[in-house]
């Protein structure tokens, strides 16, 4: 019985090791879900970004929604997100949730603000 016990004692550490290191990446794998939501880090570099875009601008007619002027008046056009994306990432891809700016109107607009011009 003894011999057993010292048996067991020896034997039983690596399982439980095993046990420990398995909820350790459990825990890892969920800490790292939930610190991004489901969108990838190259976001603007996707394929769907820019076609979705694309469809942004020209729904604006290649206009700031603000200001009104074009890239021909010396805008820089950016399509901002109306809900920012790191708050809503269900809405990242949601043409409704896009607006066109220029960089003068979008510099104001901070990631807080959810106006629709
Ligand atoms: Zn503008």
């Amino acid at each position: 019985m003894k011999r057993f016990k010292c048996w067991l004692r020896r034997n039983l550490w690596p399982v439980w090791a095993l046990w420990l290191a398995l909820e350790w990446v459990v825990w890892g794998v969920r800490w790292l879900m939930h610190r991004r939501p489901s969108l990838p880090r190259d976001f603007y570099d996707t394929e769907a970004w820019r076609r979705l875009r694309y469809q942004a601008l020209r729904r604006s007619d290649g206009k700031c929604q603000c200001c009104g002027r074009g890239k021909r008046d010396g805008a820089i056009l950016q399509v901002d997100h109306i809900k920012p994306k790191s708050r809503f990432p269900a809405l990242a891809m949601s043409l409704g949730n896009l607006q066109v700016l220029c960089r003068d109107c979008n510099l104001g607009k901070s990631n807080t603000d959810v106006i629709r011009w």
